[in-house]
This record gives structure tokens, sequence and C-alpha cells, in this order.
């Protein structure tokens, strides 16, 4: 198997007494759709945060390798958006569009972080010349046929359903380019269709290069979709491995259904 893209080690959170994440250890190899499951209040929401640079990790280390260049970057203390910019996107359990902005402005703000990203790695040259603008809005509305939103381009993104503007978030991770892409309980208030056009998405996605780590409580989704399952109960591991191994898990069993 080729070297992982995302290698954690030890990861640990405190709030005061709480190990809302305690010692976690999880590597991510390219092409892989992992799936990040258990009860509420497991820790799956802190671990993304400490991926993503929101909280600052109390121990551990955090490794993202790009996996066309091989460059291995420490993320711990990155900010957010350092992070994006080098290649790991994601979308909120809570969603977080821009409302009163429209759905095609959504994804833009996406790409714009990802040019601006490439115009300051080569040399800084103020606002995107428009060339770049045009760029911009031709892969933004190439995203958004992508996730299925190409009609509702020019809507609010408030006026969406619910199921859409989740569709929508991932347009806007899809848009920095990243090579790992989190998605925090994308089924969520999603009916059976759009829970199936989402399974059919994902796995497109992963399909052109995008690795994927996935918060769910959907299980149907997470076993049909997933080559691996990592749970988690009261911040650490109990389980890992695929579908079937996990579902037969007696440990697994147990921190769902409360059984000894
Ligand atoms: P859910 O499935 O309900 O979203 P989760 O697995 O994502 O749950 P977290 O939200 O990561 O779980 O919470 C893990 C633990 O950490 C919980 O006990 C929670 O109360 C605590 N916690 C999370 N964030 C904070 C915070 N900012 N301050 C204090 N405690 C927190």
């Amino acid at each position: 198997m080729s070297e992982a893209i995302l290698q954690v080690s030890g990861l640990t959170k405190n709030f005061g007494g709480i190990k809302a994440i305690d010692k976690i250890d999880l590597d991510i190899h390219p092409g892989e759709i992992v799936a990040l499951i258990g009860p509420n209040g497991a820790g799956k929401t802190t671990f993304f945060n400490c991926l993503t640079g929101i909280y600052t990790p109390t121990a551990g280390d955090i490794y993202l390798r790009n996996p066309e260049t091989g460059k291995k970057t420490r993320l711990n203390g990155m900010k957010p958006n350092n992070i994006t910019k080098i290649g790991m996107a994601r979308t909120f359990q809570n969603i977080r569009l821009f409302p009163s902005m429209s759905v095609l402005e959504n994804v833009m703000i996406g790409r714009h972080c990802r040019t601006k990203a490439l115009i300051l790695g080569a040399i800084f040259r103020g606002p995107a010349t428009r060339r770049e603008e045009e760029e911009i809005v031709d892969t933004s509305r190439g995203l958004l046929k992508k996730v299925g939103l190409h009609r509702q381009a020019n809507e609010e993104a408030r006026n969406l359903s619910y199921g859409a503007q989740r569709r929508l978030e991932i347009g806007r991770a899809l848009a920095t380019e990243p090579f790992l892409l989190l998605l925090d309980e994308p089924a969520a208030g999603m009916n059976p269709q759009e829970t199936e056009a989402l399974v059919t998405l994902i796995k497109a996605i992963c399909k052109e290069g995008h690795s994927i780590l996935l918060i769910e409580h959907d299980m149907k989704l997470v076993m049909s979709l997933s080559d691996r399952i990592f749970v988690m109960d009261y911040g650490k591991k109990i389980a890992q491995g695929t579908p079937e191994e996990v579902r037969s898990n007696p440990a697994v069993i147990k921190a769902y259904l409360g059984e000894d």
C-alpha cells in the first residue's frame, strides 16, 4: 500500500477534565474512503477540529503528505486557511454557507482561495486578472454540475433545500482542490433519495482521486460506502476494520446498544 496521506499519532485533546480525544492513531491512504463513527459525544467532531486547525491538540502529531509532490507537512499549530491551501478541505456538521450569496458565488469563494494561493506561491501580483476570474467562474460552474446544482447557480444559497446546501458545501470544498476531503455528517437531514445521490457523488469524487474521511450516523451509508471504518467511544478508538469486521465487533455492538 502507498504511503499514508494523513498520519495521526497519539492525538489527544482535553477540555478541562474531559478527554475528548485520547491518544488516537489513524492513517489514511490515497484513494481510501474511511468512516469515523461512534455514539454522540465520542469525540468525532473534536477530531475533525484538531485536524483542520480549529483546535490545537493537547498532544500528538498530525502530518499531511501531498501524494503528488511527496511533501509532508506537520499540521499542529497551523491555521485552518493554510491547511486548506495545502490540500485538506472540509464540510461542517452545521452547514456554513454564505446564505445571501448565490450558489455559484459560494463555490467561487472556495476557488478564489486556491487561485490566490497559487498566485502567492508564484509571485504576488494583486487581485485576480480577468482571465483568472474567467477560470474561477468556469471551474465553479463545472463543480456545480458535478454536485447537481448547475440549474440553481444564481439562486441565493439560503433558498436551497437542506440536502442541496450540503451538496453545495461539498462543491465549495472541492473548489480548493483537496487531495483529502473531510465530510462531517454529509447525509444529516437528507431524505432517502438525496442520500442515494450523495453516495453516488462521494464515490465519483473518490474515483477522481480525492481521498475521503467522513463522520456519519447513517449506518447504511457508512456500510455501503466505506473501505474502512474507525470507531470511537469516549475519545478512544474501540475498533477499526472493514464494514464486515466492524459490524460484528462486540465492542462496537456494546458501545451502540449498551449491551454487556
Ligand atoms: P456528536 O456525534 O454528538 O456530534 P461527537 O462524537 O462529534 O458527537 P464531540 O462533539 O467531539 O463528539 O464531543 C466530544 C466530547 O468533548 C463531549 O464530551 C463534548 O461535550 C466535549 N466537547 C466538545 N467540544 C467542547 C468544547 N469546545 N468545550 C468543552 N467540551 C467540549
